[in-house]
């Protein structure tokens, strides 16, 4: 008897364990809006193998959660990742804060072609998974230049062939920055033929628009065309209303995207949740003709004392109206390359460096000055509060950090790459109460996840791939500032990519799970 019992044990512990990591006594919320519930989730190898009350069988790893939330990993479909992720493949910046998957290639810019870029992706050791959109603006780039041209026909095909290519390579659709040179030279008429051919593949279209401020409603329709007639899911990325003048602009655009959606044309939204934005100072605050044909046209417009005087004037205007937000002080510099001192200031600073009274006259001469000196990136604080609230109820909309990956302390970038899903969580969800939990984490998951067409992420629910975020609700919080920028997010417990441990009290492990994602097709 007694030996038969050893004999027992000994077959027990031979046996390998059911499941490889069992996360026990967690709220649940599973990512489609539902309500949370009590229990446990089982993975084995990188896939979710079990969710139910109490999870007992055997487990190479099991932790007790204590009670936190355990969601979906969020899935972030407008980065810039690239910035940085070849120099931090851990991106903690994201993964601290329960990102499992970054998507890059948004604002009209990807590399081209994308095969190689994939398999140098492929290659990296990295945490959180990646994709891409292919850039109608570096498509238009490599086929007629930055020249604010029409495209001929056999342009125009050369360019469709492109696009035709990166779909067929792996892209998730087509992204347009038409607000940046060289896609604001872009004929609406010409979008949509590259939007048809990313449709044919089963792509989505996404947009920085080609106004976010004074001309706001006619680029909410422009996006919306693009949809309705290249037939394919359209979305305004990061959206928003820039400037004084356009603040309560929000209740229009919402509306027309309800009455798109309702006579069918699917188009949605993404948004940070902060009153900046951030992009160079020379395509916030530059007008496009001075930019066009590159740095050297650039610099010779700005010599010509006529066109210079020409140029001051819009950019004056840009300053009060715009994306300037009205006050030299509101524009706030992230990384200037010629004067690294600069990084953390404003141009009224900046104008007064340069001997000159901080009028918003100067202020012009001094962000022309900037740009003649190599430029910098800035940070620009002209959104309203009632406007992000607006957007963020919508149930169209989703969440996406438009960040990147910052070498932790390097510059002063805008915070949303460290804060944006924790500061949903913190502000919006717990403080504000703006939206629920559920619904928050949908706007992170399975939205983004169905928008992308993943059909094995963005979920909780067995079979799916185990990406998955653990944090604390009454904890959770961004910690990343205008004036603080590196500072990372607080809350969550661990994150998992890929069946992983990826992130652990408030570490990353050493693992490197991610993968590169390509559509269901
Ligand atoms: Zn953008």
């Amino acid at each position: 008897m007694r030996h038969a019992v050893i004999a027992l044990l000994l077959l027990a512990a031979a046996q390998p364990a059911r499941y490889d990591l069992v996360l026990r006594n967690g709220r649940i919320v599973d990512g489609t809006g539902s309500p949370w519930y009590r229990g446990d989730v089982a993975i084995a190898d990188d896939t979710i193998a079990a969710i139910a009350p109490s999870i007992d069988a055997s487990a190479a790893r099991t932790i007790d959660v204590h009670g936190a939330v355990i969601a979906p990993g969020f899935i972030d479909i407008h980065t810039h990742a690239r910035r940085g992720i070849f120099e931090v493949p851990t991106a903690p910046n994201y993964v601290g804060q329960g990102v499992t998957t970054v998507i890059e290639g948004p604002d009209g810019s990807s590399p081209l072609p994308l095969a190689p870029f994939l398999a140098k992706l492929n290659d990296l050791h990295k945490t959180p998974n990646i994709g891409l959109f292919v850039g109608q603006g570096s498509v238009r780039e490599a086929v007629i230049g930055s020249v604010d041209r029409k495209a001929t026909a056999d342009e125009l095909q050369k360019e469709r062939d492109i696009v035709e290519q990166a779909m067929k390579d792996g892209a998730f659709g087509l992204s347009t920055g038409l607000f940046y040179v060289p896609g604001t030279f872009t004929p609406t008429e010409e979008v949509i033929e590259l939007a048809r051919v990313a449709g044919t593949y089963g792509g989505m279209h996404e947009s920085h628009q080609r106004d976010e401020a004074s001309k706001l409603i006619d680029s909410v329709k422009e996006t919306i065309r693009i949809g309705e007639e290249g037939h394919l899911p359209t979305q305004i990325s990061h959206a928003k209303a820039m400037g004084v003048a356009s603040w309560g602009k929000s209740e229009e655009m919402l509306r027309l995207v309800d009455e798109a959606r309702a006579r069918g044309v699917d188009v949605t939204l993404d948004q940070y949740p902060y009153t900046a934005s951030s992009t160079s100072v020379a395509a916030a605050l530059m007008p496009a003709w001075l930019l066009e044909g590159g740095n050297e046209k650039t610099l010779a417009r700005l010599k010509d004392p006529t066109t210079r005087a020409k140029a001051k004037l819009e950019v004056i205007d840009r300053i009060k109206n715009e994306r300037g937000g009205g006050d030299p002080k509101n524009v706030q510099f992230a990384s200037c390359a010629f004067d690294p001192s600069l990084n953390g200031r404003n141009l009224a600073d900046a104008t007064h460096r340069h001997d000159l009274t901080e009028t918003v006259e100067n202020a012009a001469e001094t962000a022309m000055w900037i740009v003649e000196k190599g430029g910098c990136s800035g940070i620009f604080h002209a959104i309203s509060e009632d406007d992000i609230v607006r957007i963020l109820r919508h149930p169209a909309t989703m969440i996406a950090s438009d960040g990147e990956v910052p070498v932790f302390g390097r510059a002063n970038p805008h915070p949303r790459s460290y804060g944006t899903f924790a500061r949903v969580l913190g502000v919006y969800v717990r403080e504000k109460r703006v939206i629920t939990l559920e619904d928050a984490i949908r706007k992170m998951s399975s939205f983004p996840a169905a928008r992308l067409r993943l059909t094995d992420r963005g979920v909780l629910r067995p079979g799916m791939k185990a990406d998955i975020a653990v944090f604390d609700p009454a904890t959770v919080r961004d910690t990343a500032t205008y004036e603080k920028p590196h500072s990372y997010a607080e809350g969550f417990s661990v994150v998992i990519v890929n069946g992983q441990v990826a992130f652990e009290n408030g570490q990353m492990t050493s693992a490197r799970p991610g993968i590169v994602l390509r559509p269901a097709r």
